[in-house]
């Protein structure tokens, strides 16, 4: 970037990053250098943010760094992986002090909670974007993958659905009450990770993902990977209640195809169910016939094409 950029890495990145043991040396060097625990392995996953396609220029810093982080983190989840170190490539189209202050705020903020380090990244001049790699660990084979969905097991996801969508069509809607704004535009900013379902998850789940494009075409990614199909029960879908009231006779179908909850959706065999963290709902069941059912609330099925967000 410009003169300045090791200045810049120093004030805005190193200084805050969390302290991890097994970091033997993060930022400065040419690579960063990590321990791993013997019988462990190292998830990877990146993401890219971009303006104007996952979150907006209007957005304060701190909210855009912290959702990236979350994002990144979420994938980690849905593995059952535990995210341990996070690289950082930047791209702004200028030096902005401001910005800046309140981007490394947001992301030191996040990164301490999870108790991730920043061990790395780059930066570079353009138009203003992100990509972060996290890496986890997780013992040696049992990483949860997408694969291995059962028929019989139950379908479950382990939150509302909707509310980050609804937040991201009305976010500059100026008559919302100002606690439900809050509400929407705290799903849509700071998703929560489920790390905490990770013991559950690592222990009982066939099968998981991470709700990014929606739960029809991400739950669509696990049946095509376990090659099998699924039954839903519409009324057992968690729908957000801000959802059910804005959007009423298309609340379901919002909450199915819209995108960035970031709750998981895993599945369980059935023996299990009673084992379920609080707020995890089974919402339907694997069946070996492919393709997805939908069953509304008088029994009649439908067969259910699932629709999200596509890049392309
Ligand atoms: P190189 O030229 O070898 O790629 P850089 O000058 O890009 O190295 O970066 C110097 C050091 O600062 C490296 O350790 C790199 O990982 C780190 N770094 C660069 N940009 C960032 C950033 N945005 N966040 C955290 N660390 C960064
Ligand atoms: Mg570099």
């Amino acid at each position: 970037m410009s003169m300045d950029e090791f200045g810049l890495i120093e004030r805005f990145f190193k200084a805050g990053v969390v302290d991890r043991s097994d970091v033997r040396f993060g930022i400065g060097d040419d690579a960063a250098c990590l321990q791993i625990p013997s019988g462990y392995e190292v998830l990877v996953s990146t993401d890219t943010l971009v303006a104007g396609v996952h979150f907006l220029t209007v957005w304060d810093g701190f909210d855009i760094a912290s959702k990236a982080v979350r994002v990144n983190l979420s994938d980690m989840a849905a593995m059952a992986a535990e995210p341990c170190w996070i690289s950082l490539a930047l791209t702004l189209p200028e030096y902005d002090e401001h910005w800046l202050t309140r981007f490394s705020q947001g992301l030191h903020a996040t990164l301490k909670r999870f108790g991730v380090a920043l061990i790395g990244g780059d930066m570079t001049k353009g138009s203003l974007s992100m990509t972060l790699s996290v890496q986890g660990i997780a013992p040696a084979g049992k990483a949860v993958r997408r694969s291995g969905a059962k028929p019989s097991d139950y379908i479950v996801v382990s939150g509302c659905l909707g509310a980050a969508g609804l937040a991201l069509e009305q976010w500059n809607k100026p008559d919302r009450d100002p606690s439900e704004h809050r509400i929407l535009m705290q799903a849509l900013h700071h998703p929560v990770p489920r790390l905490d379902l990770l013991p559950f998850v690592r222990a009982y789940a066939t099968s998981c993902i991470d709700l990014s494009d929606g739960l029809g075409v991400d739950l669509a990614h696990i049946l095509q990977a376990s090659k099998v199909g699924a039954m839903l029960e519409a009324q057992a879908i968690p729908v957000h209640p801000l959802v059910k009231r804005a959007k009423k006779n298309e609340a379901l179908d919002f909450a199915l195809s819209s995108g960035d909850d970031y709750a998981l959706c895993f599945t369980l065999p059935q023996e299990k169910r009673a084992a379920l963290p609080e707020g995890c709902v089974v919402i339907g069941q694997i069946q070996s016939e492919t393709g997805m059912r939908l069953r509304d609330a008088a029994n009649q099925l439908r067969s259910y094409l699932p629709q999200g967000y596509k890049h392309f």
